[in-house]
């Protein structure tokens, strides 16, 4: 899969670089060839929305294991968010922890996401020089003590920095004043979960910033947009030139609240998965544009956290979704007749440009880094969660029927999953 389109090729690899990319048949004589036969070659998936949680929450999830998992997802970068580990990361000392414990543990490339927190406005730069892709904030509640939401005076401190740094901001954008307490006691119902998280929550974090924004205009990225309802507000924002991307998850494209069943917690989480008519409409944004890319958001935990069929306010909100991410969005998509092309705009192509890598990563082209994932779009499985190389097993994608599997992914044109096909 090139920028032009899918063809025959040949890619030449040197130094962990595409060195060419030629006609099919212009291949050396060469023990080294990788014979890929009918499976697409595309450029690695470049997932900006993964928690590692490591340092401090490392049975939850670890470096080892997400990016082994990654590299069995066809994922050859990974944006690490600066919670749920701790320190989460949201000054210099922190990131330096961070990739401390994650020396020699990673098999494909990670990147960090600096956090902005109430206090903390001072440390941007410091987190951007030290190299930091971008930053990361609630607006609600994040779940964990270490990472406090931001309120709109913070805010007011943290964009003017964050406009000069050029960094994008990804926001969870929900107005906690729009949120509803559950039932006394939490409850076993997940239409209860739905009802305490309305679209209205999004849809007015998403007006806050962009109200920000008209002031300061620093890149601000909707993080998991769980409803379509609010992209008017995007739309009108772009058309007025402001910086602002989307994402959504492959959960609210997959599945459907009406679906869920009570006490079934592995669908936990928030912004929450809303129904059908929702799914098909981020669907149809999606094809459309106005969405430009989808991460994992990749929030696994212990199952015991999890609490198996029990109360929806109580368990830990988060989908593990690393490994499946690549195999879930081509199900979808190619449900609905789209092409692979499309596959790889959302998951490498965008991505890799909103983490400002798009210079070497997200293309197969001369000069680009040799990150690559070979998969058949047309092979289907039944996930076993024994399969995943995810800490901890449990996901809502358990037993589904998915197509797309990865044959082998390379890192620096060094292979990291799979087998020389
Ligand atoms: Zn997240």
């Amino acid at each position: 899969m090139t920028p032009t389109g899918v063809q025959p090729a040949s890619v030449h690899v040197r130094d962990g670089r595409i060195a060419r990319v030629a006609g099919w048949d212009d291949v050396p004589e060469s023990p080294a060839v990788v014979d890929a036969g009918d499976s697409l070659v595309m450029p690695g998936v470049v997932d900006t929305h993964v928690h590692v949680n490591e340092p401090g929450r490392t049975e939850w999830e670890g470096f080892y294991s997400a990016t082994r998992a990654a590299a069995a997802g066809g994922i050859t970068t990974i944006l690490d968010m600066p919670l749920n580990s701790i320190p989460a990361t949201t000054t210099v000392a922190a990131l330096e922890a961070k990739r401390r414990a994650a020396q020699d543990k990673t098999v494909v490339n990670v990147e960090f996401i600096g956090g902005v927190i109430p206090g903390n406005s001072g440390d941007l730069e410091g987190l951007r020089d030290a190299g930091v892709l971008a930053f990361k904030c609630f607006l609600s509640p994040s779940g964990v003590e270490e990472f406090p939401a931001v309120t709109e005076s913070d805010l007011r401190e943290a964009f003017p920095i964050l406009e000069r740094l050029g960094l994008p901001l990804m926001v969870h954008a929900e107005d906690p004043a729009c949120l509803l307490l559950g039932p006394a006691g939490g409850s076993l119902r997940y239409a209860d979960w739905l009802a305490s998280r309305p679209v209205e929550a999004e849809r007015s974090a998403i007006e806050l910033l962009v109200r920000l924004m008209e002031r300061w205009p620093a890149r601000v990225h909707i993080v998991h947009l769980s409803s379509a309802s609010s992209l008017d507000v995007v739309r009108g924002a772009k058309a007025r030139g402001l910086p602002i991307t989307v994402e959504t998850c492959p959960h609210y494209l997959t599945f459907a609240a009406e679906e869920i069943s009570d006490g079934a917690t592995e669908y936990k989480c928030a912004p929450p998965i809303r129904s059908v008519a929702e799914r098909e409409a981020l669907w149809s944004a999606l094809i459309a544009g106005e969405i430009d890319l989808v991460a994992s958001d990749h929030s696994p935990c212990p199952p015991i956290l999890k609490e198996p069929d029990s109360d929806f306010f109580g368990a830990w909100g988060g989908i593990a979704s690393l490994q499946i991410s690549l195999p879930a969005i081509w199900t979808g998509a190619r449900a609905r007749g789209i092409q692979p092309e499309r596959i790889a705009e959302w998951m490498s192509v965008a991505p890799a440009r909103l983490a400002g890598i798009a210079n070497r990563k997200g293309a197969i082209e001369q000069g680009y880094d040799a990150d690559i994932t070979i998969w058949n779009p047309e092979a289907s499985f039944i996930l076993d969660p024994e399969n995943l190389e995810h800490k901890h097993q449990v996901t809502p994608y358990a037993r589904r029927e998915l197509y797309g599997s990865v044959v082998a992914t390379y890192v620096g044109g060094r292979r990291v999953f799979g087998i020389d096909a």
